[in-house]
């Protein structure tokens, strides 16, 4: 072993840390027991030993100066800043005696339980959420719940199961195994997967599939980026257009006979109906409503639906486009009528390894875990529930723009709490930020777990919990393929893992956990049982495995509709209410939603707000990744912030022209709810009818009490957000991507911080 490290320990990259949706193999150098090196594990099969530069700069982040190492309770007012630290014991017992109190005079739904995106999470929260017996677990600030949450319930509408755009990650050979084959055109749909980190999914395995397959591209993107300048087909959509433009290719795939006639015979239910749907939208408007010449939109669709197999990879964007569950239904369709449902390079069927799931959701595990009751409690009192039918069936989320209403006005009961883990909202998520702020402010008791402070900790949170790291931490990754194990190499301060903490609280509110899960261990072993390891067996063959078909055929690909491995009861096709793919939902005909993909346009647009438009003609598209940030995480780590510094507003030249402002010139971005400070940076590749303005912005090195926390309200898009743009089905259609704006020089007789709500009034 070197001098510079006494022991490499391989693990798995989840949060905290690099931010992320996990997955990537890591090898940890230790030091004297701290991590002084980062890399990736070569030999592990999912990243390949590629990963990003977050991960690399992690050491950074574990011994970061500011990293809170101890709960602290706040002593001053909210926004002072004022912290005294204390035990966990006394944090646990705080958590526990006013919960207790408030479940007593308000009924446990008193209490909301907040998250971020899908960090190793979603087991932690529903496990605290659901043993103290509040149904109210979501992701609020989050306008429409609009990330993922929309296309996985399209999905499994539509199809019964997820489904993602294969490039071999479902076997250990990768590119290697005969079962394999490269697909000859990958449809990059509202994402750059070079920059981002998406779900389960890497911008590397598009390269190598372009490498090592000759694999083309048809990119849908309003902005230029990596993948754009390799494309066959750059289509540059009109941002919230995306439904149109689906639609569109329906019909062509139709219309020229370019559908897989035995595929949609023999497994699809409603073509009839779809083609109703889609047959208004010709070339001609289709290229008015987007933006995209209609040539190329004839010429890319020939190119995805007359050469097998193709797929399509999709992004957040599509969550956040109008209507999205609609929408999100007729990108589906494109994938199952032509044929690419579940075969070799086109969009497979995304099961767990042996089927193991994260935490228990299933109305059994549910009702075995938490009491007989506690779905009649979900669907009664779960904020949306009783008003969508669609969110009362899918997922378990309280709806975000409802919840955060009730939180202000009480109605239809009052929400007294709020436990916030994992979501920086005033430097993330939260739409409309004002009001989240002032909901959070009307709460009597908010708990924080985090690892640094940031806007929201320091603006409303009453205590702080330290959370640790993934290097930290014990935990295990059943997303999607292969099971993993996170295994901790070091501890830092008194920090605990997101797991420990709501362990420990859930214990308190539901003993009966201390026999079902003596240790966290016991609770990993329950959930990957049916792999046939434990923890013990797991991490002696290497940590991570993916399943076989004699073990677990259901996980493993292909055409498994046709063997019967995905019903329930063993039959060929789908596990849906007709056993078929649904291009006419059935399910959403019975919530009450449409059946089949419709489209509208933006909530505000030339087409829609015409007014507005004059007076705002720019649309803000928010939300482009930094492949140095994790939404609102990085900006503190010094290796990560000198590569990107500042919060941008990227213009096309011939915008700058327009209102006169120059490359580098701070200028506000502004629309009647508001205004915030950005610096301009020139970018050719973007529309002439939009600006591109990166999300989760704060400034760590400013102030990070009140009123200036860290300059969120000068510098965050989301100020500029509205909240309530939800679709029908109650999920998606958050305004991030379709809000409009224009630009104003900034004038020294403007104040430094505009953002007071009166005083903007009257500026506006
Ligand atoms: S953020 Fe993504 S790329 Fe980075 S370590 Fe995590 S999973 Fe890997």
């Amino acid at each position: 072993m070197s001098n510079a490290y006494d022991q490499v320990i391989k693990t798995t990259a989840w949060s905290p840390g690099p931010g992320c949706h996990g997955g990537c193999g890591v090898e940890l150098y230790i030091k004297d027991g701290k991590v002084v090196r980062v890399e990736g594990d070569p030999d592990h099969p999912f990243s390949n030993g590629r990963v990003c530069s977050r991960l690399l700069a992690c050491t950074q982040y574990f011994y970061h100066p500011e990293r809170i190492l101890h709960p602290m309770k706040r002593v001053g007012e909210r926004g002072e800043g004022k912290w005294e630290q204390i035990t966990w014991d006394e944090a646990f017992d705080t958590v526990e005696t006013t919960w207790n109190r408030f479940k007593e005079e308000s009924g446990p739904e008193s209490v909301i339980f907040i998250q971020g995106t899908g960090r190793d999470i979603g087991g932690p929260i529903s496990l605290l959420c659901y043993s103290y017996g509040s149904p109210n677990w979501t992701q609020l600030g989050l306008a429409g719940q609009s990330c993922y949450t929309p296309r996985l319930c399209s999905q499994m509408n539509k199809v019964g199961e997820f489904v993602v755009a294969d490039c071999s990650q479902f076997f250990e050979k990768r590119y290697d195994d005969p079962r394999f084959e490269f697909p000859k055109y990958i449809v990059i749909w509202g994402q750059n997967p070079a920059s981002g980190c998406p779900d389960a999914f890497f911008g590397h395995w598009v390269v190598d599939c372009m490498r090592k397959g000759g694999t083309k591209l048809i990119v849908i993107d309003p902005r230029a980026n990596f993948f754009t300048s390799r494309a066959d087909y750059w289509l540059q959509i009109r941002p919230g257009t995306d439904g149109a433009l689906a639609l569109c290719m329906t019909k062509l795939i139709i219309e020229n006979d370019w559908y897989d006639h035995d595929f949609v015979e023999k497994w699809c239910y409603g073509f009839d109906e779809l083609y109703e749907a889609c047959k208004d939208y010709t070339l001609e408007r289709t290229s008015e409503i987007t933006d995209i010449p209609a040539d190329i939109i004839y010429e890319a669709t020939k190119a995805y639906a007359t050469n097998h197999p193709c797929s399509i990879h999709w992004g957040l964007p599509l969550d956040q486009v109008p209507e999205a569950t609609s929408v999100d239904d007729a990108v589906i369709n494109l994938w199952c009528i032509t044929g690419n449902l579940d075969v070799p390079g086109g969009n497979v069927i995304a099961r767990n390894a042996w089927n193991v799931t994260q935490y228990p959701y299933s109305t059994a595990q549910l009702q075995e875990l938490y009491g007989d009751d506690i779905l009649e409690r979900i669907n009664s009192k779960r904020i949306g529930a009783a008003r969508y039918k669609y969110l009362a069936h899918m997922r378990s989320w309280g709806q975000p723009d409802m919840a955060v209403q009730q939180m202000l006005d009480g109605n239809p009961y009052k929400i007294r709490s709020a436990w916030i883990q994992t979501s920086n909202l005033f430097g993330g998520q939260a739409a409309n930020m004002r009001k989240h702020y002032k909901a959070l402010m009307n709460m009597e008791f908010n708990v924080v777990v985090d690892t640094f402070l940031n806007p929201t900790s320091q603006a409303i949170g009453d205590l702080f919990l330290p959370a640790a790291s993934f290097a930290e931490k014990e935990s295990f990754r059943a997303w999607y393929q292969p099971l993993q194990l996170i295994r901790p190499a070091v501890t830092v301060g008194e920090c605990k893992s997101d797991w420990e903490i709501n362990l420990e609280l859930a214990r308190r509110f539901n003993p009966s956990l201390n026999d079902v899960y003596p240790t966290f261990k016991d609770y990993v072993n329950e959930r990957i049982k049916g792999s046939g390891y434990t923890w013990d067996t797991l991490s002696k063959a290497g940590g991570w495995k993916f399943p076989d078909p004699e073990t677990s055929p259901s996980s493993v690909p292909y055409r498994r509709y046709e063997k019967g491995y995905l019903r329930p009861d063993g039959k060929p096709g789908f596990r849906t209410p007709t056993g078929k793919v649904e291009l006419y939902s059935t399910l959403n005909e019975e919530y009450e939603v449409h059946p089949v993909s419709f489209y509208v346009e933006p909530p505000e647009s030339r087409v829609r707000t015409p007014e507005l438009y004059e007076k705002y003609p720019l649309v803000m598209v928010s939300g482009r990744r930094s492949p140095v940030y994790f939404h609102s995480e990085h900006r503190n780590i010094p290796w990560c912030r000198v590569c990107d510094p500042d919060p941008v507003v990227e213009v096309h030249p011939e915008v700058m022209k327009q209102y006169g402002i120059s490359d580098g010139e701070w200028v506000w971005v502004e629309n009647d709810r508001g205004r915030i400070r950005r610096k301009v940076k020139m970018n050719p590749g973007i529309g002439k009818h939009m600006v591109s303005v990166p999300h989760g912005w704060w400034l760590p090195e400013k102030k990070g009490t009140g009123p200036e926390f860290y300059d969120a309200w000068d510098i965050n898009c989301n100020i500029l957000i509205p909240t309530d743009t939800q679709s029908e089905s109650g999920y998606g259609g958050g305004a991030y991507k379709t809000t409009l704006v224009r630009l104003a020089r900034i004038t020294p007789a403007d104040n430094m911080h505009p953002n007071d709500e009166d005083e903007w009034k009257d500026k506006r």
